[in-house]
């Protein structure tokens, strides 16, 4: 089902009409979670500028939200934030335990579908 939210953006862009329901295809089979701008542009054929364009007009839409998750240098997830200014200069590693500078950091953009539970927030499971 097209969402309705994009008929602006389907009637600005029709050149991207294509791309946008396939965008909505992969949203309506549920299976990601998140959306990788690098491998949806794969998915798509595209280069990674134009899936990233799509996602923020699904973003303005308010169909997904941005996340940004933050790995440890040695490749573990750590956190994840809503904005990159809400990333602090220290990040706390449960996999290390002590805390990483931001910039030793690996910091992954995502989109999220807004109505998936944990849209803005997830942590990583601490060890028992
Ligand atoms: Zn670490």
């Amino acid at each position: 089902m097209p969402y309705r939210r994009l008929d602006r953006f389907r009637r600005d862009y029709p050149q991207l009409a294509g791309y946008v329901q396939e965008l909505e295809a992969v949203l309506e089979r549920g299976s990601s979670d998140a959306l990788e701008p690098a491998l949806l542009a794969q998915q798509l054929g595209v280069d990674e500028g134009l899936a990233l364009s799509l996602l923020m007009a699904f973003q303005d839409a308010g169909i997904l939200a941005p996340r940004y998750d933050v790995y440890c240098p040695s490749d573990e997830f750590i956190a994840s934030f809503p904005s990159l200014a809400e990333i602090p200069s220290r990040v706390y590693c449960p996999f290390d335990d002590l805390e990483h500078e931001r910039d030793e950091c690996t910091i992954q953009l995502v989109f999220v579908p807004l109505h998936s539970r944990d849209a803005t927030q997830r942590t990583a499971s601490t060890r028992s």
